[in-house]
C-alpha cells in the first residue's frame, strides 16, 4: 500500500471532482463511520464522488491495483460492507440530486440519496413510489435488496417501481440497464443486492400518494399480546392493498401519548398506514382499536413525508445492532408464544422484534420477473437487537440468535438478503433462493473476477 500510495494516490486526486480521504485526513474519522456501530473498519482510502465520471475513475483504480473495493450508499446496511480494511471505498453521499417529471410520474434520483432525498423530491408533487420506514436509509442499498415499506401492498416493491438504472460496471463502462437495454443486468440489479457494479442514478416509476395520509401508532399492554397477534392476523388476510399495518412488540419508548406508567413496560404496537382518501381508510382502521384495550393511540391524517420520518428518532444511526431475520407465508400460535415468552427477556431497552406485513402487490409477480424471489412473503420478521454499550454485545446478540433459532420452525424458509448480519454466509443462498443459479451467469457477464466482493457475495458462475 505504502508504494501505491507514493506513486498513484495524487494521480487519481488530480483526476477527482470530489474528494479523497486518507487516513490522516481530519474528515475521515466520521467518513469511515457508518449506521451500525458494531461495524469498525479502516479502509486505506475513501473517495467521495460527486459525479458519474468519479465513479468510473475509483472503479478503475481500484481495479488496475488490486484493491479492495466497498461501495456505499446510505450507509445502513446491517452487515457493515459499506466499508472494507485496508482497501478502497466509493462512498456516494454526496451523489443525492433528485428530479421529477410529475406529467410522466417519474423521479430521477442519483445513487447516494437517502429515501427523505427521494420523497421531498417525489411529494412536492405529491406523488411517491414504495420505500422504507426510516428515512435515512440509502435508496441504493435498499433497492438493490428488493426494498419495502408502507406503500408496498398497494404499489409493489420498490425494485417493481424500478425503471432504469445508471450502472458503473467493473470494466469501467457507464451502461444504462432497463426492460430494453441490459435487460440481464436489470433483472439482477433487482434484488441481486451491490453484485453487479455501481448504480449511480435510478429512475422510479411514481404513483399520486398524500401529500397527507391516514397513519399512526396504536398501542396495547403486552400482557394481550396474544390475543392482538391473533386478531391481527385475521385482520390482515382480509385487508385492501391501500391499509398496511406492522407489529412492533418491544418496552414502549418515552412517547408524549403514552402514560407515564406505561413507559419502559412491554407492548405491542400496531403501525399503520391507510394509502387511499383518508376518509375511505377511517372506518377501515376502527376494529383495530377493538383488539382490547388500548394503552395509547396516536392516529390521525397527517404528511405522508412525517410519517415516513416517524421512527427515526428510534433508529438514530451510532448504537450498536445485530439482526436477525425469517420470512413467513403465515402467522401461526406457536410463533406468537416464542415472540412473546423471547420479549419477557428482552436484553436492552432498544430491542425488538417486529413484522412487516408485505402480501398485496408484492405477491403478484412471478418469483423469476426480478432477482428477489421472495413473492410469497406475506410477512417479514426482523429481530431487532439494538443497545449502546460493548460489553452488552454477547448477552444482546446471544437473544437475538436464541429467538431466531426458537421461531425457525414456523418460517417460510425465505430471508430477505438486505437484513442479514455479517456472520450469515451460510444464508445468503437463501436470501437469493432460486435465481441464485441465474445471478451467478450474470455476475460472470458483468463481473467475472468479483471486483464487487463487499456485498452478500454471489460468485461468477
Ligand atoms: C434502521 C433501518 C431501517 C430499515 N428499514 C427498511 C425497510 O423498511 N425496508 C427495507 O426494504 N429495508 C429496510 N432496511 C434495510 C435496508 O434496505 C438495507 O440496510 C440497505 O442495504 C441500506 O442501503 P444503504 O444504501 O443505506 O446501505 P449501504 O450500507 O450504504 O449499502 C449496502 C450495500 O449496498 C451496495 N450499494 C450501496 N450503494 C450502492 C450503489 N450506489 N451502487 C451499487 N451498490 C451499492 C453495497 O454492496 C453496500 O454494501 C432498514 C435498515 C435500517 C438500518
Amino acid at each position: 500500500m505504502a508504494r501505491l500510495h507514493a506513486t498513484k494516490i495524487e494521480e487519481l486526486k488530480g483526476n477527482f471532482m470530489g474528494m479523497v480521504l486518507l487516513p490522516t485526513d481530519a474528515t475521515y474519522e466520521d467518513a469511515r463511520k457508518i449506521w451500525n456501530a458494531m461495524i469498525d473498519k479502516h479502509p486505506a482510502i475513501i473517495v467521495r464522488a460527486v459525479t458519474t465520471s468519479d465513479v468510473v475513475r475509483a472503479v478503475n483504480f481500484a481495479r488496475d491495483n488490486g484493491l479492495l473495493l466497498a461501495v456505499r450508499g446510505g450507509g445502513h446496511n446491517i452487515a457493515g460492507n459499506a466499508m472494507c480494511d485496508d482497501g478502497i471505498v466509493i462512498d456516494l453521499s454526496q451523489m443525492k440530486a433528485a428530479s421529477v417529471d410529475p406529467g410522466a410520474r417519474r423521479v430521477t434520483i442519483e445513487g447516494g440519496a437517502t429515501l427523505a432525498d427521494l420523497d421531498a423530491a417525489s411529494q412536492a408533487h405529491g406523488l411517491a413510489t414504495p420505500v422504507g420506514i426510516n428515512s435515512t436509509t440509502g435508496i441504493a442499498g435498499l433497492t438493490l435488496g428488493g426494498g419495502f415499506g408502507w406503500l408496498s401492498r398497494k404499489y409493489g416493491m420498490t425494485i417493481d417501481n424500478l425503471e432504469s438504472a445508471e450502472v458503473v460496471t467493473a470494466a469501467g463502462e457507464v451502461v444504462r440497464a432497463s426492460a430494453t437495454e441490459h435487460p440481464d443486468l436489470f433483472w439482477a440489479l433487482r434484488g441481486g443486492s451491490g453484485n453487479f457494479g455501481v448504480v449511480t442514478r435510478f429512475e422510479f416509476r411514481l404513483h399520486p400518494v398524500g401529500p397527507d395520509v391516514l397513519s399512526g401508532l396504536i398501542v396495547y399492554p403486552i400482557s394481550g399480546a396474544k390475543s392482538v397477534l391473533q386478531q391481527y392476523r385475521e385482520f390482515v388476510a382480509q385487508a385492501p392493498d391501500d391499509l398496511s399495518v406492522w407489529t412492533v412488540l418491544r418496552q414502549a419508548p418515552p412517547l408524549p401519548f403514552l402514560p407515564e406508567e406505561v413507559h419502559g413496560k412491554g407492548v405491542i404496537v400496531l403501525a399503520l398506514l391507510y394509502a387511499g382518501d383518508p376518509k375511505q381508510g377511517e372506518p377501515l382502521i376502527e376494529p383495530l382499536r377493538k383488539f382490547g384495550t388500548p394503552v395509547g393511540e396516536h392516529v390521525g391524517v397527517q404528511p405522508y413525508v412525517a410519517w415516513q420520518q416517524a421512527f427515526d428518532p428510534l433508529l438514530t444511526p451510532g448504537a450498536r445492532n445485530y439482526w436477525k431475520s425469517h420470512n413467513f407465508s403465515t402467522l401461526n400460535d406457536g410463533l406468537f408464544d416464542a415472540v412473546i415468552d423471547y420479549i419477557d427477556k428482552l436484553p436492552s431497552p432498544q430491542c425488538e422484534i417486529f413484522f412487516g406485513a408485505l402480501g398485496g402487490a408484492t405477491t403478484r409477480p412471478t418469483p423469476d420477473s426480478a432477482a428477489y424471489a421472495h413473492r410469497d412473503a406475506q410477512f417479514v420478521m426482523n429481530v431487532h437487537g439494538r443497545w449502546e454499550d460493548p460489553a452488552e454485545d454477547e448477552r444482546c446478540t446471544g437473544w437475538a440468535r436464541d429467538f431466531f433459532h426458537a421461531s425457525a420452525p414456523f418460517a417460510s424458509g425465505g430471508v430477505y438478503v438486505n437484513f442479514l448480519t455479517a456472520d450469515e454466509g451460510d444464508r445468503v443462498r437463501t436470501a437469493y433462493g432460486p435465481n441464485y443459479h441465474r445471478l451467478a451467469q450474470v455476475k460472470r457477464k458483468y463481473d467475472p473476477d468479483n471486483l464487487f466482493c463487499m456485498n452478500q457475495n454471489i460468485k461468477p458462475a
